[in-house]
């Protein structure tokens, strides 16, 4: 049997969906598109023997009462589901369509077996189109050789402005600026939200963001970048926002885990891979 040939394999979800679970936050990953460390880099980040500081493409999991929902399928998906013991996914949002968000979508192909039903994607035209493209032989109208060669998925489109409905919680979308020329989403879920690859927020959006519980914004470096917030412009927004907590992520090399996390405000702190959060409000 190989691996892309499940007619064998246990059709019984692991971890399935249960009422008692209360909503979680876990971080699959928090690092920016390379990774931290990046290959060949010899700076005291890229050695440090911190965990904190070892940081995969950026994601996060929530765990709901009626399943797993993802946010971004990053090319380390395999390993982070594994090493957070996640079980299943039971659906997926997508922020954009670069590479570090997009290049591990093969990695659920194996899902639909166990679930009996294609993995459903939710993702702006943008996304969709680069996935078509990227994923062309998931969508090929030739005949399978066996069950499971290819993905199985089934995508939503979503837009900039309207709610929708995952896993029976409500997703309000939040345009957001990655680069004068590049449009990501953002997502608030009561009173969380999420936010990675920006460095504008519009201020249509902003309004989407007050009076939040827990707010998970970019943050690559201490100097500007022309795509991504940096620490400073960061906390300048979280300062607008005032949010509970604030929780920094897509870092790179330049942030050193213990130093930078002691020297932010009290409410503010960096995110590292398996960080979790208990989010009882979320639905
Ligand atoms: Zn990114
Ligand atoms: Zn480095
Ligand atoms: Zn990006």
């Amino acid at each position: 049997m190989t691996a892309s040939e499940p007619a064998n394999s246990d059709s019984s979800e692991t971890n399935p969906p249960s009422s008692d679970i209360t909503p979680e936050v876990i971080f699959l990953g928090t690092g920016t598109s390379v990774g931290v460390p990046a290959i060949g880099c010899e700076c005291d980040v890229c050695q440090s023997t911190d965990p904190r500081n070892n940081r995969t493409r950026c994601a996060i999991l929530i765990r709901l009462p009626e399943g797993n929902l993802l946010i971004d399928t990053p090319p380390d998906l395999r390993t982070q589901l594994l090493r957070e013991k996640i079980g299943l996914v039971h659906a997926v949002v997508f922020t954009h369509e670069h590479a570090d968000h997009i290049y591990g979508l093969d990695d659920l192909r194996l899902f639909p077996f166990r679930l009996q039903r294609p993995v459903p994607l939710y993702c702006r035209e943008e996304v969709e189109s680069r996935i078509r493209t990227s994923y062309d032989y998931a969508f090929s109208t030739r005949t399978q050789t066996h069950a499971g060669s290819r993905p199985q998925l089934q995508i939503h489109s979503i837009n900039n402005g309207d709610s929708f409905e995952v896993l029976g919680v409500q997703m309000t979308p939040v345009p957001l600026k990655h680069g004068p020329h590049f449009d990501v989403l953002g997502f608030r879920m009561g009173d969380f939200a999420y936010c990675t690859d920006t460095n504008h927020i519009p201020e249509s959006s902003m309004e989407r963001l007050r009076g939040l519980d827990t707010l998970v914004l970019d943050a690559l470096r201490f100097t500007p970048h022309p795509t991504h917030f940096n620490i400073d412009e960061a906390l300048e927004v979280i300062d607008q926002l005032q949010p509970r907590q604030a929780f920094l992520t897509h870092l790179g090399h330049d942030i050193d885990h213990g130093p930078v996390e002691t020297s932010l405000p009290d409410h503010v702190h960096l995110a590292h891979d398996g960080l979790r959060l208990s989010m009882p409000s979320i639905s």
